[in-house]
């Protein structure tokens, strides 16, 4: 049988970059300054160039940035917070940690993202003091549509950009239209660490300095606790270092990964399998997702075959146990519901060959 086809390999991407890394490494190691130091500050100043916005703020972690991303914004306890519930439940922990309660818009069933009609419907009826987009898969929402309804209601959007590193419209980058926005570098993201991380981007810089104070006990200056809500997130110069070394070949990646979901989107054919559509610069193919009527059987043929998927959620956020164990009622989000049952994740990621590629498709059609 020929090689396995992992759904992704992060050894592969650890030889493509072992070289800079090592470098970054070693220049960590021997500087004797380990957290929040000049590392930090140079990869914070990077990436809020590559992302076009005045700040960045590094931290502990993805959900982490969400949550004291969204405090800066002024969510807190008995807050209700508009958002998906098709993204993997790291919104919605960052909004219990706050006391905040998710109101769930059901999403678009091509787009599989956040419902435009359904979230007007629910910042006309539900008055949300928050929105959270979240550009799942790696696809860029349209901001100007989602800004549109959010502005008119006078609500605050985040962006939750753990999928979307480097995604652009019209030339901006995800993480620069809402008031704030999140990444995870989580080391299967798109721009990945060596362990976990995570970063809050903002143009404002009065965000920008409560989420450096929230990261660190709420610190105004060293020991005096100025601001309430704070807790040790803090970004650790080892990874801001590998992060550094790995900025400049993002959008290449991005670009390999977008050619592949193109080529499965054009080559796939197969009556009981939906591909997504064929994107430009705002798709950054972070996971490449089906819809498939008979979802179980292909993963079997595909396993049989020595070709491993995922399913990117199986269990949407209002379903999930902890939720639906304090008895409240479940919210209708049949769109939601629906994807969580027939979605499937094929490998998708910038170290998989042309042939490799061409073998997954042959296997799909041939189901
Ligand atoms: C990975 C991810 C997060 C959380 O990031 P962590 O660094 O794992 O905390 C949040 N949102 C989405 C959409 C993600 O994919």
């Amino acid at each position: 049988m020929a090689d396995r086809i992992a759904v992704n390999d992060l050894r592969r991407h650890a030889i493509s970059t072992e070289t800079a890394v090592r470098t970054s490494v070693e220049r960590v190691l021997s500087s004797g300054w380990y957290v929040l130091g000049q590392e930090v500050e140079a990869f914070e100043r990077e990436f809020a160039d590559y992302c076009g916005v005045g700040h960045c703020v590094g931290v502990a972690n993805g959900t982490d940035a969400i949550e004291l991303g969204l405090r800066a914004l002024g969510v807190g306890r008995g807050s209700r917070v508009a958002t998906v519930a098709n993204a993997g439940f790291y919104t919605t922990t960052a909004l219990a940690a706050l006391g905040a309660e998710p109101v769930f818009v059901d999403v678009d069933r091509d787009t599989k993202l956040m419902d435009l009609a359904h979230l007007k419907q629910v910042v006309e009826q539900a008055a949300p003091d928050a929105v959270v987009v979240t550009h799942l898969f790696g696809l860029l929402h349209d901001m100007d549509a989602v800004l549109a309804i959010a502005d008119q209601a006078g609500v605050p959007v985040f962006e939750d950009c753990a999928q979307a590193h480097g995604a652009r419209r019209g030339g901006r980058a995800a993480g620069s239209f809402g008031a704030a926005a999140s990444f995870s570098f989580y080391p299967t993201k798109n721009l990945g660490a060596l362990g976990d991380g995570g970063a809050v981007v903002t143009g404002s810089a009065d965000v920008a300095l409560r989420v450096r104070r929230l990261r660190q006990y709420g610190w105004e200056s060293r020991y005096r606790t100025g601001e309430g809500g704070g807790r040790n997130s803090r970004l650790d110069e080892m990874q801001a270092a590998v992060l550094r070394a790995k900025l400049p070949f993002l959008d290449g990646w991005n670009r390999r990964r977008r050619d592949i979901a193109t080529r499965y989107t054009r080559e796939i054919r197969h009556p009981r399998v939906d591909r997504p559509a064929v994107h430009g610069e705002e798709y950054v193919a972070h996971l490449y997702v089906v819809t498939c009527d008979g979802r179980e059987a292909l993963r079997a043929r595909l396993a049989e075959a020595g070709i491993t998927t995922d399913v990117h959620y199986p269990v949407p956020d209002h379903r999930q146990p902890v939720l639906t164990g304090a008895g409240g009622p479940v919210a209708a989000l049949p769109v939601t519901d629906e994807l969580a049952a027939s979605i499937t994740t094929l490998p998708c990621y910038p170290e998989l060959s042309d042939e490799e590629v061409t073998r997954v498709i042959s296997h799909v059609n041939a189901w």
